[in-house]
């Protein structure tokens, strides 16, 4: 199965692809975990990255559509995979359907996970996550046992740069400007399913499972 979740930032992507990852067997593609990755490495990828990132702007097109062509031609993406943060403009979504083209494969489902700005924001300045395993917190509504350890396996868990309330603000409004307009993109190719990404987790988790479980790949 080869899949895409679109949504804003804190849509509540990352938590439902990890979960779908593990449920279906098949590798998350974070073009945001890999940037971060190269980023905390000091690559010549995250040098370049670091400066969009931190201000909230997106990474350069043919730097992130290299990431993931090279990363979709792993053998683990073989079985399929989930795409969580990209594509982000139209640029990416042709580049992608060209990627897929050459490797005699199609995406089979985008899952669009909605949430308003204002809950968004609320969500990310109290989101936090750990530094070994990934796993995501809020401080609020999913908080860790013990303060600012992760339950799972006990790593340290910090804030991202980019989610201090001012970057999440433009995060938001390059959204709106550059990554909404996929939602049309996939809808016209029929592929587009709408989740109500203000739900709970669980909730959320059941309609996107009740989503894949009608879909053919
Ligand atoms: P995320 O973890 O998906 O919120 O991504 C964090 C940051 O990484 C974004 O704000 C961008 O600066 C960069 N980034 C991640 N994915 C992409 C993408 N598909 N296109 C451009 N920039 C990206």
């Amino acid at each position: 199965m080869n899949l895409i979740l679109l949504g804003a930032p804190g849509a509540g992507k990352g938590t439902q692809a990890k979960f779908i990852a593990e449920k279906y067997g098949i590798p998350q593609v974070s073009t945001g975990d890999i940037l971060r990755e190269a980023v905390a490495k000091g690559t010549e990828l995250g040098r370049k990255a670091k400066e969009f990132m931190n201000q909230g702007k997106l990474v350069p097109d043919e730097i992130v559509i290299g990431i993931v062509k090279e990363r979709l031609t792993q053998k683990d993406c073989e079985k399929g995979f989930i795409l969580d943060g990209f594509p982000r403009t139209i640029a990416q979504a042709e580049a992608l359907d060209k990627i897929m083209g050459e490797m005699g494969k199609e995406i089979d489902a985008v899952i669009n996970v909605n949430v308003p700005e204002e809950e968004v924001v609320k969500r990310i300045v109290n989101r936090r996550i750990c530094k070994k395993c990934g796993a995501i917190y809020h401080l609020i509504h999913n908080p860790p046992k013990k303060n600012g350890v992760c339950d799972k396996c006990g790593g340290e868990l910090y804030q991202r740069d980019d989610d201090r309330e001012e970057v999440v603000r433009e995060r938001f409004a390059v959204y709106k400007r550059s990554t909404q307009p996929l939602i049309d993109y996939y809808k016209k190719k029929g592929i587009l399913y709408d989740v109500d990404g203000t739900k709970d987790v669980e909730a959320v988790r059941s309609e996107i499972l009740s989503i894949l479980g009608k879909i053919k790949a």
